[in-house]
């Protein structure tokens, strides 16, 4: 009896191992030849000019944007992030992996090229579980291994030529740059503007991450559901705003769990980590934008009276010496307090500072025709960005360093809400039009009229 069960047993045992091993032999290669198959675009840098480049913005966004200022939040996030970055196809790169919590209660997060990854509380506090945080995760790191980042930026300098975007984030020996926003920011804006499709293929990519992870894969598109469902009739969560909703989201995300077989049945959803970590962030202090000391924009801290010197190739300035200065390789810079830059995601907008850089312009540096013709087209490309941008002041004869420079007087919506000043002095150098903006809420400007009057008062250009 006894034998004769056991064996029974152990012959229905290896019955079902025979099964399964053939359900396996089925579907396994199958599901591997199905999946699909992605590659970064053409791109004319290299995976290290990545590293390089979003080592550099890092810097920057680390100092611009407010820390969740807790060990424990980014000791998770790093762990969890380089779990699924283990799965992650990147054709053989090592990237360097960097996780940071960023506290702003906006739902965001944004790969810079090179692995560096910011994950504002917000998106923590919205996810409903660690697959869909692990989900938008997912979806940036793929950002990085499909290297869109600098892909984009290679179509624009393709498309137009006339960006200098290789200059503007590699620098550019010629010393021909141009910047094409304003100040350092222009780097992170140009890295981080995705279009649709490489929105849809980092789904598809996050996806198989997810899948590969053990995450159930649809917890990704459940996130940019939920995201969806929050913003309706209400001002669209910033995440979209750096990354657009590609068309059919939900059923190309459906489609691909599909072809990988399945959402497999052990699939795992939450974890007595993400609770907890997910708690910890609840109860974080709120950091107002703009403020990262917390309290509104009122605790920008006023400048101080004490100066300290900046030298850069087209020209040397003193500025505040409790501000910071963030530099870009084309020669341009910012100098703003801390928690001057606002908007959740990084190429933010400066409230508070002096941000200054080089156009592509013709003209002898005393042709006052020139001058204001070139000023006029700064003044309107800064309108096309800026839409509400408006000149209180038309342009005065100033002199700077005592070059013939124009000073115009400028209203915008300030990111911090209401109306910013912004006081824009332009001059004509040998290498084109150098301008200097300062910018302040219109409620706080006469508090830095006369830090920016010494400012541009100490602005020396290289003989
Ligand atoms: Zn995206």
């Amino acid at each position: 009896m006894t034998n004769k069960c056991e064996g029974l047993g152990v012959k229905r045992a290896a019955k079902a191992a025979v099964l399964i091993a053939a359900a396996l032999a089925a579907v396994a290669p199958q599901s591997l030849a199905q999946r699909t198959q992605l590659k970064p675009g053409w791109n004319m840098f290299s995976p290290q000019q990545d590293i390089d480049v979003g080592k550099r913005a890092s810097a920057d966004a680390q100092k611009q944007l407010p820390s969740c200022n807790s060990p424990r939040v980014d000791e998770y996030l790093t762990e969890l992030g380089r779990r699924l970055a283990a799965k992650l196809p990147t054709g053989g790169v090592q990237y360097p992996w960097e996780f940071h919590c960023v506290n702003y209660k906006g739902i965001n997060a944004f790969a810079l090229p090179g692995g560096y990854v910011f994950v504002n509380r917000g998106a923590i506090e919205i996810a409903d579980n660690e697959a869909q945080l692990a989900g938008v995760m997912a979806h940036e790191l793929s950002h990085v291994a499909l290297r869109h980042g600098t892909n984009q930026a290679t179509k624009a300098e393709m498309a137009q030529g006339v960006l200098g975007m290789a200059g503007a984030i590699f620098g550019d020996s010629s010393g021909g740059a141009m910047l094409t926003s304003l100040g350092t920011f222009a780097v992170g804006g140009v890295l981080l503007r995705y279009s649709r499709s490489a929105e849809s293929q980092a789904d598809v990519m996050g996806t198989q991450v997810l899948y590969d992870s053990g995450y159930d894969p649809r917890a990704l598109s459940q996130f940019f559901e939920k995201l969806e469902a929050e913003s309706r009739g209400k001002t669209p969560p910033e995440f979209f705003s750096d990354h657009p909703s590609p068309e059919h989201r939900v059923e190309r995300v459906d489609e691909e769990i599909e072809k990988l077989g399945g959402v497999p049945v052990s699939a795992r959803r939450d974890s007595p980590e993400f609770e907890g970590i997910k708690r910890e962030v609840l109860a974080l202090p709120v950091v107002k934008k703009g403020a990262p000391g917390g309290g509104g924009a009122a605790s920008v801290a006023p400048p101080s009276g004490k100066f300290t010197s900046y030298e850069g190739k087209w020209f040397a300035l003193k500025y505040p010496d409790n501000w910071g200065v963030s530099t870009d390789e084309a020669g341009g810079a910012s100098f703003a307090p801390q928690g001057a830059v606002v908007q959740g995601g990084f190429g933010g907008s400066v409230a508070y500072g002096v941000l200054v850089g080089l156009q592509k312009a013709e003209g002898h540096p005393e042709d006052a025709d020139a001058l204001a013709k070139v000023t006029q087209q700064l003044i309107g490309g800064l309108q096309q960005s800026n839409p509400n941008m408006k000149v209180t002041r038309q342009s005065g004869r100033v002199r700077l360093n005592g070059q013939r420079g124009l000073s115009t007087y400028l209203s915008n919506d300030s990111p911090t809400g209401g109306k910013e000043t912004d006081w824009l002095i332009s001059v004509l150098r040998p290498e084109g039009l150098l301008y200097f903006l300062c910018v302040a809420p219109e409620a706080a400007y006469a508090d830095y009229d006369k830090t920016f009057s010494t400012i541009l008062d100490s602005v020396r250009f290289p003989r």
